[in-house]
């Protein structure tokens, strides 16, 4: 009997002398020694009782042992729960009661906020530092002998990531053995991933970023990972010699950009930068063709569905576009139950072995957004252009009708961020008692710039049908971001709630 995740991406680590992960100070974890530590990690979960297909929740900061214990739970037919580091105790009291895991593992500074949620849910509770201390490593360390895989078939749930809540509350999303593992293989063919890649990882890992693009993809390469606990621009410039392939959230290439010594020499041995999380700017990919020479690959997933579409690895990889749907991946543009063709803007559904099994304890959520046929409405607005290529035009909660009309956000944002200097900016709709809604716009200011709200909003005036130009505009420090570089909008939404009130 097989286990067909861990097959694939930990039991090739047993036999492995070679370095798998390669830490910030220097230390190297071989695939044997990680393999260890995941042996060590089941044994000391299947000790507090986790039987097969229970939760176990893990928030915890990004360390070695927070990777083996999710191949720990996978060899043991459990369902891993990553958490980001960042929830506090109430909104962990809502993911704890809603997915009732059988142990919850978190950082030993959290023990005593946790204390109360892990007992009021029945979960036990165990720690572990980012420097590998903690209940649960004690734990593990009385665990050396073998490691008894438990069975699992592609259709068995290997992990739920809640999603991140912009539009309301977050919803645990069920992803199997299959979604997981069909994906990986699919990018490791695409994005041509072998043993002799060496990948740059700074993403977070209770994301499907970091975890499941960038981890599962090294692991089932055979690949070595520079594994850092986060994403630092000018220890990144100085590890790039050491890595082959790079995986980031616009927000890091940004920053690499804003560094003089990121240039051209210390990059031309890298084979492929990937970019997703968030849309990066058509500006951000030309930029960094100018100083480098290699064009950044924008691909789009999300929680639910692991990774959807990519630009081409050869060919042309197109800016402001995230590619063509992945090989299996169906996608279609949905206006009002219609496909729509090249060019027209809807909502994005796709379907394929990718797309997650439902929504954790909530079947309603799942009918409403997972069609019985299999296609997942994912809640994007998009199109295809005419030659195919993918375009995010932005969330269809974000869509703003104003006065009865549509405003695409991103349209008015591609305007603004075109001003002389704009950093970047976030269009949203603000109650209002007249129109229903109005176009509202955030600014950020590039260093040294002041902008002016009133000439900015008259230069405007010539290139946009009036219901959509914005009724007010403020200039912001900076944009609220999450984890994953995207634009809170909700907050936004929320802090300018009152603005056009009479
Ligand atoms: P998450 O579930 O946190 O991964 O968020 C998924 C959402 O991020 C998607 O539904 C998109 O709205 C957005 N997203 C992901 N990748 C891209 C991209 N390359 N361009 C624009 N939006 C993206």
């Amino acid at each position: 009997m097989t286990n067909i995740l861990f097959d694939a991406l930990f039991d090739p680590l047993r036999e492995k002398s070679t370095p798998l992960l390669i830490l910030q100070d220097g230390r190297i974890i071989s695939g044997q020694a990680f393999y260890g530590m995941i042996t060590q990690a089941a044994g000391a979960l299947r000790e507090m009782g986790v039987n097969p297909g229970d939760r176990v929740a893990v928030q915890v900061d990004k360390s070695p042992t927070a990777l083996a214990i999710y191949g720990a739970v996978v060899a043991i037919g459990a369902v891993f729960l990553p958490l980001n580091p960042a929830y506090q105790a109430e909104e962990m009291d809502y993911f704890i009661g809603n997915s009732t895991p059988r142990v919850l593992i978190c950082d030993p500074a959290k023990n005593g906020m946790l204390a109360p949620v892990a007992d009021a849910h029945g979960a036990v509770l165990q720690t572990l530092a980012a420097d590998g201390s903690g209940s649960f490593a004690q734990r593990m360390s009385g665990h050396s002998g073998g490691l008894t895989v438990v069975p699992r078939q592609g259709d068995d749930l290997a992990a739920i990531l809640y999603t991140s809540g912009t539009t309301g509350r977050s919803k645990g999303a069920m992803l199997s053995h299959d979604n997981l593992l069909s994906n990986a293989q699919t990018l490791e063919q695409l994005w041509r991933f072998t043993d002799a890649d060496v990948l740059l990882h700074a993403l977070p890992v209770f994301h499907t970023h970091g975890l499941f693009v960038a981890s599962n993809v090294a692991l089932l390469a055979g690949a070595q990972m520079i594994y850092l606990p986060g994403f630092d621009a000018a220890q990144v410039v100085g590890l790039l010699p050491q890595a082959t392939v790079m995986m980031g959230v616009p927000t890091f290439y940004t920053r690499l950009l804003a560094l003089p010594n990121f240039d051209r020499a210390l990059v031309a041995h890298m084979r492929l930068f990937v970019s997703g999380s968030a849309p990066l700017l058509a500006e951000t990919h030309h930029a960094f063709e100018a100083r480098t020479g290699q064009k950044i690959l924008e691909r789009y997933g999300m929680t639910e569905t692991n990774m959807n579409t990519s630009n081409p690895y050869d060919g042309e990889r197109r800016a402001g576009t995230v590619g063509f749907p992945l090989p299996g991946v169906a996608l279609q543009v949905m206006q009002d139950g219609q496909a729509v063709g090249p060019g027209e803007v809807g909502v994005i559904e796709v379907r394929g072995p990718n797309v997650f099994q439902g929504y954790w304890q909530m079947p309603e959520k799942t009918r409403e957004e997972l069609r019985a046929d299999g296609w997942f409405i994912t809640g994007d607005l998009g199109m295809r252009d005419a030659d195919g290529y993918v375009h995010i035009v932005g969330r269809a909660k974000d869509l703003i009708i104003t006065g009865g009309y549509n405003v695409y956000p991103k349209e008015v944002e591609m305007l603004l961020d075109d001003v002389p200097g704009v950093l970047e900016s976030a269009v949203i709709g603000l109650p209002h008692p007249d129109f229903g809604e109005a176009v509202f716009a955030v600014m950020v200011a590039q260093k040294g710039a002041t902008l002016e709200p009133a000439a900015i909003l008259d230069s405007l005036r010539p290139r946009l049908a009036r219901f959509k130009q914005p009724k007010g505009l403020v200039v912001l420090d900076a944009l609220p971001r999450n984890a994953m570089g995207k634009v809170q909008k909700a907050e936004l939404r929320k802090t300018f709630a009152r603005q056009f009130d009479t």
